[in-house]
């Protein structure tokens, strides 16, 4: 998003046992400690963050048959086009999604019908309570809920590398998302080629701005602001939008509710100074605009989310991660 103060020290781990020492060290000084992988999904307050911050770059990837298993510092569309170019099926949908490895099971990034916990085998966690680093089954990292897990709002793990079983095949699973399986010129519930499908997902996003072009204000963003909200309880004034079932009650859909908050693609220009703004392609994306500081984002967040708040009785909470922010 391009905000935010500056750093303490930063320290870039370049394999998973270098990760480990660099945390331990951290710790045993008393520092505080940020974590990070490729920082799609943080916003970090104008203080910035006056501690440690341990970058994961740890890049080493292993093929075995079916399985891969990648250090958590592998940027995660790397992953992806090697998976697709080896004719291994289950990962093509989640092309293009910025950020490593080790950020993914953090909330269990999807898209268009995918979690990567469905393909999830194992993951290698640094404990950083205990000091015991261990192999950990899928049961074991609290998916569920939409983009949720024990990481999520947690820094006791470190993610030190992930493995995901993958079957191989020329045609991908189905296509779940109508705008993609139009683009490949199928019913939804089909098939095509991994790789068609994954220019297809990449066109898709590209053309909803959530491919990073550093010439476009429109994709200067933490992907989607705001997670959608998942309530026990609909709000009668929301009966009409669009929601899916949840472990925890039903997920509704937070642009929707923005949009008919009245916040249209595009919407901010006029608001404060008119630094940030939606994206002009997606009312879940918040847009640094060019100059804008945090303060300028969480004013702006503030705004969207009291409004929807007023309209439909629900507040929007952040899927990125606020650090020395809030709204
Ligand atoms: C344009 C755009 C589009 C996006 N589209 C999607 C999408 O379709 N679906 C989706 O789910 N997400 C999406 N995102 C969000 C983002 O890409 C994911 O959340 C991604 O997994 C973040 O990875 P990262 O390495 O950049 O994490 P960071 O931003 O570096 O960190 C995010 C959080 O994860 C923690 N973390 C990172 N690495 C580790 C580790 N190794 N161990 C422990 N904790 C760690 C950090 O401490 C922090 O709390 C999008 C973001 C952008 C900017």
């Amino acid at each position: 998003m391009r905000v935010g103060g500056p750093i303490g020290q930063l320290h870039v781990a370049t394999a998973t046992e270098h990760a480990v020492e660099l945390v331990r060290a951290a710790d045993l000084a008393g520092e505080q400690l940020l974590v990070m992988g490729g920082g799609s999904n943080l916003v970090v307050g104008d203080v910035g963050w006056d501690g440690a911050v341990v970058r994961m770059e740890s890049d080493k990837i292993d093929v075995d048959g079916t399985a891969i298993r990648a250090d958590a510092g592998v940027e995660w569309d790397r992953l992806v086009a090697l998976a697709v170019a080896q004719g291994l099926a289950g990962i093509e949908s989640l092309s293009g999604i910025p950020g490593s490895v080790g950020g993914t099971p953090v909330q269990n990034v999807g898209a268009y019908g995918t979690v990567t916990s469905d393909v999830l085998e194992a993951i290698t966690v640094y404990d950083r309570e205990t000091g015991a680093v261990e192999r950990w089954l899928p049961e074991q990292c609290g998916f569920g809920s939409h983009r949720m897990s024990v990481f999520k709002r947690s820094d006791r793990w470190v993610v030190l590398d992930v493995t995901y079983r993958l079957r191989r095949a020329e045609q991908s699973g189905p296509v779940k998302a109508a705008p993609i399986a139009e683009r490949l010129g199928i019913e939804v519930g089909g098939t095509a080629a991994l790789a068609d499908v994954r220019a297809a997902i990449i066109a898709q996003r590209r053309s909803k701005k959530m491919v990073l072009d550093a010439d476009d204000h429109d994709t200067w963003s933490v992907g989607s602001f705001f997670i959608n909200p998942v309530l026990a309880e609909v709000p009668a004034e929301a009966a009409d939008c669009p929601s899916q079932p949840d472990v925890k009650g039903t997920k509704l859909h937070a642009a929707w509710l923005i949009q008919h908050t009245g916040f249209n693609p595009g919407y901010g220009l006029d608001f404060g100074n008119g630094t940030v703004a939606l994206s002009s392609q997606h009312t879940l994306a918040v847009t640094n605009r060019g100059g804008a500081t945090t303060a300028d984002v969480m004013k702006f967040a503030a705004h969207i989310s009291d409004g929807v708040a007023a309209k439909y009785q629900i507040r929007l909470n952040p899927e990125c991660d606020l650090i020395n922010c809030s709204y």
